[in-house]
C-alpha cells in the first residue's frame, strides 16, 4: 500500500467576516468564560491532585482561563508504568494502522478542533491568530502528516540480498519509553515530540511546559478521538528536577526527544551520563535547544526586503521562537535606510491583547521572561555604545508586554549580540564595507549557537562565500529571507553546536532516531 503523499496545510488568513475568524472568535470566548479544567492524562485516566495551579493569558495576567493539577514523583511513576504496559501492544500493532491514528488526528486539527487548538494557543501562549495558524493548525498538521510520510520511506529501505539468502531490517522501537520535554512557544513542537516516537512504535511519558497547559490537553483530546490506545502517549504535570529524578534514574528510560533551553538540556545529558550504567540500553538523546540567530547584510542587497526580513524575524511571536532575527550586522551605507525603514515599520506595528485581531505584538509568555528580557533592556540604556534606536518601554501590569526593542551596538561582542534573550529584542552592528570579511569571523564566534542565520545579498559571488564560510554557524540557513518560519517538509529544522543535536525535526533523520533496527539474515 502507498502512505497518502503529504502537501503542506494551507494557511487561512483570518480576514474580517472570514469563517475560520468567526469559528475561532466563538472558540476564544468559549474559553474565556468557562474556567477549563485540565487532569494529567495517565493510561486514559484523567489524574487530578491538590495542587491545582492557574492559567491566565500573558497578555492579561488577572483573568484566570482554568486549572491543571500539578503531580509528584508518584505520578511519574504510573505514568512510566503505563507507557511500559501499553508498549507491547502498540509496537506488534501493524505500522499503517499506527500511521492512521495520527493521519486522522491531523485530519480532526485541520477541521472540527482547529479553532479550538488556536484559540488556546492564542489564549495560553499569547499568539495572535496568524502565529497560531501557522503553528497550532497547519504546522502540527504537517508533523503529523509528513511523519507518517517519511516513517514509511524508512520502513521501505532494505538492505540487498542475494540467491539463498534473504536480509531483512526490522526497524523495531527503543526497548523500554521515551520522554517528551516540550516548549510553551510551538504548540506543533509540543505536539511532535511525543506523537514522532510514537508513531515509531514507541511510548511516551509526555511532560508540556506548564505555560503550554491548554493547548496541550486539546492535543490529548485530538489524539483520544483519534484512537490512540491508552497508555501511549501520558500527559504530566510535574516539576521539571521531580520528574527528571525518577525518569533518568529508570532502567527503561530509552530516550528524551526534547526542546527547550541549552542549559536544562546539558543538565540533562550530564545525568545521563552520570546514571549511564544503570541503563538496558544507551538512551537516544535527542534535543533542539537555544538559538542566537543572525543576519548578515551585505551592501548588494535590497533595503526593503532587509526591513520585512528583520522586523518580522526578530518580533513575531515577540521574538520567542529560537529562530528568531536577534543579531544583524549592517554595512554603514545602509544603515540610515534600513534604521528608518525599521522605524517606520515598527511605528504602524500595534501591541495588545490576542483577542484583537489588528495587533501584531502580544505579550511575552510570563512573569520570569519579562523580568529577563526586561533587564537586558534597562542595563542597555545605562551602557556606554549602546544607542535605543526603536522601543525599549515595558509594563506588565496587565500583561507581559515589552515593545519591539532594537538595539544599536558599538561593540559586537555586547551581551545582547552574544547571548540568548528570548524576546523581542534585535541588536545591530553596524560595519564599514571594507570590515565585509571580518564580520563572518565575528558571526562565527561570537555565540555558542548554530541554529539559524540569514545572508541578505543580490551579488551571487557574495552569497556563495558568505553560505561556504559560515557553514557550521547554521543549521537553516536562509538567502534573501527572514531566519524564521521552517515548514515542515520544506526546511527540516535544526542545529548543531549548542543549538542542538540537528536531529531535523519532521524529517526521517529525526524519526530513524526512536527506531533500533535489527537485521535479520535468513539463509536457505
Ligand atoms: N521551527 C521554528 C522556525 O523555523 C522555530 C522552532 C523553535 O523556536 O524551536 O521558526
Amino acid at each position: 500500500f502507498n502512505v497518502p503523499v503529504p502537501k503542506n496545510e494551507p494557511v487561512k488568513d483570518y480576514s474580517p467576516g472570514s469563517p475560520e475568524k468567526k469559528a475561532v472568535k466563538e472558540a476564544i470566548e468559549a474559553y474565556r468564560s468557562v474556567e477549563t479544567d485540565i487532569p494529567m492524562i495517565i493510561n486514559g485516566r484523567e489524574i487530578r491532585t491538590e495542587r491545582k495551579l492557574r492559567v491566565s493569558p500573558p497578555h492579561d495576567h488577572q483573568h484566570t482561563l482554568g486549572y491543571f493539577y500539578e503531580g509528584d514523583e508518584s505520578h511519574v511513576n504510573q505514568a512510566i508504568e503505563a507507557a511500559l504496559n501499553a508498549k507491547k501492544q502498540w509496537a506488534d500493532l501493524s505500522w499503517e494502522n499506527r500511521a492512521s491514528i495520527f493521519l486522522k488526528a491531523a485530519d480532526l486539527i485541520a477541521g472540527p478542533y482547529r479553532a479550538r487548538i488556536n484559540a488556546a494557543t492564542m489564549l495560553g501562549q499569547s499568539k495572535n491568530a496568524y502565529q497560531a495558524e501557522i503553528d497550532a493548525a497547519c504546522e502540527l498538521i504537517d508533523f503529523l502528516r509528513f511523519n507518517v510520510h517519511y516513517a514509511d520511506e524508512i520502513y521501505r529501505q532494505q538492505p540487498s540480498s542475494s540467491p539463498g539468502v534473504w536480509n531483512k531490517l526490522e526497524y523495531r522501537p527503543l526497548e523500554g519509553f521515551v520522554f517528551a520535554l516540550t516548549p510553551f512557544n510551538f504548540t506543533a513542537i509540543a505536539g511532535n515530540l511525543p506523537t514522532s516516537a510514537a508513531l515509531m512504535g514507541n511510548t511516551v511519558v509526555w511532560k508540556p511546559a506548564y505555560t503550554q497547559a491548554l493547548s496541550a490537553s486539546v492535543i490529548m483530546d485530538v489524539l483520544a478521538e483519534a484512537g490512540l490506545p491508552d497508555g501511549v502517549i501520558n500527559l504530566i504535570f510535574v516539576d521539571g528536577p521531580v520528574a527528571g529524578e525518577v525518569i533518568f534514574n529508570h532502567p527503561d528510560f530509552a530516550g528524551i526527544h526534547f526542546t527547550g533551553s541549552t542549559k536544562v538540556f546539558q543538565t540533562i545529558w550530564s545525568t545521563i551520563g552520570a546514571n549511564i550504567h544503570k541503563y538496558r540500553s544507551y538512551p537516544r538523546i535527542v534535543g533542539e535547544t537555544g538559538g542566537k540567530d543572525f543576519v548578515v547584510i551585505h551592501e548588494s542587497a535590497n533595503v526593503d526586503e532587509v526591513v520585512t526580513g528583520l522586523v518580522r524575524g526578530a518580533f513575531e511571536y515577540q521574538g520567542q521562537k529560537c529562530s528568531a532575527a536577534s543579531r544583524a550586522y549592517i554595512p554603514s551605507t545602509m544603515w540610515p535606510a534600513v534604521e528608518e525603514g525599521i522605524k517606520q515599520t515598527l511605528s504602524k506595528v500595534k501591541m495588545g491583547g490576542v483577542e484583537d485581531f489588528t495587533n501584531f505584538v502580544n505579550a511575552v509568555i510570563d512573569e520570569r521572561s519579562f523580568q529577563k528580557i526586561t533587564e537586558y533592556i534597562t542595563t542597555a540604556k545605562k551602557a556606554d555604545g549602546v544607542t535605543v534606536v526603536a522601543g525599549g518601554n515595558f509594563d506588565s501590569s496587565t500583561g507581559y508586554f515589552i515593545e519591539p526593542t532594537v538595539l544599536k551596538v558599538d561593540d559586537p561582542k555586547y551581551r545582547t549580540m552574544c547571548e540568548e534573550i528570548f524576546g523581542p529584542l534585535l541588536s545591530v552592528y553596524v560595519y564599514e564595507p571594507n570590515q565585509f570579511e571580518a564580520i563572518l569571523d565575528i558571526v562565527d564566534s561570537t555565540s555558542p549557537y548554530a541554529l539559524t542565520g540569514s545572508i541578505f545579498s543580490k551579488d551571487r559571488n557574495v552569497v556563495e562565500r558568505v553560505t561556504d564560510r559560515l557553514r557550521n554557524t547554521a543549521g537553516n540557513f536562509y538567502i534573501n529571507d527572514k531566519p524564521t518560519g521552517a515548514v515542515v517538509g520544506q526546511q527540516p529544522f535544526g542545529g548543531a553546536r549548542a543549538s542542538g543535536t540537528n536531529d531535523k525535526a519532521g524529517s526521517s533523520l529525526n524519526l530513524l532516531r526512536w527506531v533500533s533496527a535489527r537485521t535479520i539474515k535468513e539463509t536457505y
